[in-house]
């Protein structure tokens, strides 16, 4: 039992976390809410079904000590259950404000030194109309909840504002858009004993889906130095224990904005499966296991990119030229992450 990690969630994410828990000896068990999912092979026992099916919770939490999650999108009743019996890393606490961009971008401002992007609680057109003005007519309207890949966001403009006219908006945030220089993130692992961070790692999207990593970042020192004392800070003020990343905007000022947070391992840090003695998910089990957390050490320069989509059909190509990572997926999809691939730089 002590050596028993459930893992809420099984796709890619999922999938990595049982590749490095079956390197040390732990053994897992996925609950997945779908039929087809990535982790299926790779873990040692699954469950399917809903989350709030009582039978399948109650053997869920019977199956293991220790539990995590691969996707902050759970309903935190579920994450209270299981902490009630279990110990589940990071905390319902850190999901709870993680899950829902308004209590994130709240406790965000609430840290000294900490700043995020301009944005207005939407309950309505007219919250909506008047925080377009203050933002000079350029804002993104994103849902608060269950969000990701640019899922649930809409560029507003003079064109389409009027669109939004009879729809329900309660649950929403609007953002100034940022003209930013770059896009950053860091992962910090927390455990009982020590505190480890993968490096700054510079990220590219389009149409809000992250495309490629480039490790390192290519900013200064400093700005590197800025942005792990950022990223430390927050762990901290959370009392974090497990696996966190921050993803930053580089402003034009040398200025960093905390984008958001995911309390979880992250697509960003990929790269670390090929380019570091440890990698992000071994760091997690780690932390979950009460090991002491041992230095990423990267070894060398190098990008991740992400196999979007209709892109998955040259994957013979990518295995023969790269360090291909198949996710397995029951299907492609448009703008859905099908692998990835690692290239030494
Ligand atoms: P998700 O949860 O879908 O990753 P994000 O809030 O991180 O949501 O947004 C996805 C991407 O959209 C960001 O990585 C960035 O490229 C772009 N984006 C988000 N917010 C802003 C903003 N305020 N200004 C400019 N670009 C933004
Ligand atoms: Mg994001």
């Amino acid at each position: 039992m002590k050596n028993n990690l459930g893992i809420l969630g099984g796709g890619q994410l999922g999938m990595f976390i049982c590749q490095a828990a079956k390197k040390y000896n732990v053994k897992t068990t996925v609950f997945s809410n779908s039929e087809k999912f990535s982790a299926k092979k790779f873990c040692d026992n699954y469950l399917i079904g809903s989350f709030s099916n009582k039978v399948l919770l109650d053997k869920f939490i019977n199956s293991s000590d220790f539990f995590t999650i691969e996707t902050e999108n759970i309903p935190l009743r579920i994450l209270k259950l299981i902490e009630k019996k279990k110990k589940i890393f990071p905390s319902s606490n850190i999901v709870e404000i993680t899950q829902n961009r308004l209590k994130e971008k709240k406790f965000l401002n609430s840290i000294n030194g900490i700043k995020t992007a301009r944005y207005k609680k939407i309950s309505n057109f007219n919250d909506l109309e008047s925080s377009y003005k203050l933002f000079g007519k350029n804002g993104i309207l994103k849902s608060c909840e269950m969000g990701y890949d640019g899922k649930g966001q809409y560029r507003i403009n003079d064109k389409n504002i009027h669109n939004f006219k009879n729809n329900e908006l309660h649950g929403y945030i609007l953002e100034e858009v940022l003209n930013f220089k770059k896009e950053i993130s860091v992962i910090v692992c927390c455990s009982k004993k020590n505190t480890i961070f993968y490096p700054p790692v510079e990220n590219i999207h389009k149409n809000a889906i992250l495309r490629q990593t480039i490790h390192p970042a290519r900013i200064s020192n400093e700005i590197k130095n800025k942005a792990v004392m950022l990223a430390t800070k927050i762990a901290s003020e959370l009392k974090l224990q497990g696996i966190l990343a921050i993803e930053m905007f580089l402003m034009k000022n040398n200025e960093l904005l905390i984008n958001e947070l995911a309390p979880r391992p992250h697509n960003s840090g990929h790269w670390s499966l090929d380019f570091c003695k440890y990698n992000q998910f071994e760091s997690l089990i780690f932390s979950i296991f009460k090991k002491k957390l041992m230095n990423p050490e990267p070894i060398n320069k190098c990008k991740m990119i992400n196999v979007i989509g209709k892109d998955y059909e040259k994957k013979k190509i990518f295995s023969r030229k790269y360090k291909f990572y198949d996710y397995y997926k029951d299907e492609i999809k448009e703008l859905r992450k099908m692998g990835h691939y690692t290239v030494k730089s």
